[in-house]
């Protein structure tokens, strides 16, 4: 029998990100050497200090049902991260914890949108922005940003796609899949626009703690005292804290919108397990070391395969400031980025996102959350199947 779904769920793809990376992690474990810059994902262990929390609170008991907006005091904890590191006046009840970042944005979308409200998303966006504004009967507008102009959009080009029917513009600064940060003065423009057409603004800042060659983050309902209550803040423990499979995210904004969130979790996911909690509240309160550590780890791998990834025939590539991705214009080489992304895990087992599923097809991702060996290795072998297909 053939069994009919919603029509919600036939309108939306599923996640390229996941899948490539689910995929080469399966060719891995089949055992053919693979070399991934497909996850965005840090492949460093949790920091101690945050699992031992975590453990401390499964011995305790803490393995109950809690509050659907989470665990009092890592919202307090929350808050106070938010009021001090970027200058954002909430309180507790201002936010909400949530399985993950994805799940915030989810949540957001499902209680912002009605059915034909427009969303202004700039492209390259990550994967699931504009599935989860279809989810929510939203309609995506997307504006486009390409190498020249570092990926970035201007305040026109944002002023220029908002209409009587936008409610959101999405906001992702460090941004993936581009790796770009918005400088405070650029941040400050695109603020404006907000303000002066009166819609909301989502931040997506879970890369804020990854940044380079002194780039700035400002989280933009920093910005003004009026962009203020327009900004919803989505962040989580994925990136900085190397916590990826913990799922652990928030979102803050106005009491309206987190007190409907909770609504919805409430009959939805519950509250997000409760001894991970823990854990979370422990990489907020100790020493950020581990986060410092991290980030340099990175930075050397940036160099190393920006250098290599710009010296590729045919390759394009801006010098992102953030996160860990490499977002390269392969245009010259004749190929969409899905028949290069397919041809490359193929012929020569790397694996790397196309660009198609951000919304730009001349392009592809390469995440360098990866040790340096591998990220050799594969470049070696990056560096062949394009010197092959450029002659
Ligand atoms: N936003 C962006 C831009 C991301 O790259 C990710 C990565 N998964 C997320 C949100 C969600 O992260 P998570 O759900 O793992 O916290
Ligand atoms: N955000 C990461 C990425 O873009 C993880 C995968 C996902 O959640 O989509 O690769």
């Amino acid at each position: 029998m053939a069994i009919k779904l919603a029509e919600r769920i036939e309108r939306v793809n599923l996640s390229m990100t996941l899948a490539i990376s689910a995929k080469a992690k399966t060719m891995k474990a089949d055992g053919l050497d693979v070399c991934s810059f497909s996850a965005g994902e840090p492949d460093f262990d949790t920091p101690a200090h945050i699992k031992a929390a975590a453990q401390q609170a499964l011995e305790e008991g803490k393995t109950k049902y809690g509050p659907a907006a989470g665990e009092p005091k890592l919202r307090q904890s929350i808050a106070r991260k938010l009021k001090t590191k970027n200058g954002l006046e909430y309180g507790p009840e201002n936010i909400i914890v949530t399985n993950g970042g994805k799940h915030s944005l989810y949540n957001l979308m499902q209680v912002l949108l009605d059915p034909g409200d427009e969303v202004v998303i700039p492209a390259p966006y990550w994967v699931s922005y504009p599935e989860m504004v279809k989810l929510a009967d939203g309609v995506p507008v997307i504006i486009s940003a390409g190498a020249e102009t570092d990926y970035k959009i201007t305040p026109e080009q944002l002023r220029n796609a908002i209409t009587p029917k936008t409610r959101l513009f999405v906001f992702n600064s460090p941004s993936n899949p581009s790796g770009m940060v918005y400088s405070p003065e650029e941040v400050r423009a695109l603020a404006k626009v907000v303000v002066e057409k009166d819609i909301l603004v989502l931040a997506d800042e879970i890369y804020e703690y990854i940044l380079y060659d002194g780039a700035e983050h400002l989280s933009i309902g920093a910005a003004s005292s009026e962009i203020f209550p327009r900004c919803i803040v989505s962040n989580g423990f994925a990136k900085g804290y190397s916590m990826t499979g913990w799922r652990l995210g928030y979102l803050a904004g106005s009491l309206e919108i987190i007190q409907a969130a909770t609504t919805l979790q409430s009959h939805s996911t519950s509250n997000v397990c409760t001894f991970a909690q823990y854990g979370a509240i422990a990489a907020l309160e100790s020493s950020q070391d581990c986060v410092e550590e991290m980030r340099l780890a990175f930075a050397e791998r940036r160099k190393v395969m920006l250098e290599r990834v710009r010296a590729l025939p045919g390759f394009t590539c801006p010098k992102p400031q953030g996160a860990f991705y490499i977002f390269a214009n392969i245009g010259k080489t004749g190929m969409s980025s899905l028949e290069f992304c397919n041809a490359l895990l193929e012929e020569e087992k790397v694996a790397a996102i196309p660009g198609v599923a951000f919304g730009s097809d001349d392009c592809v991702r390469f995440s360098y959350a990866t040790d340096l060996a591998t990220i050799n290795k594969g470049l070696d072998r990056l560096e062949r199947f394009v010197r092959s297909r450029m002659n």
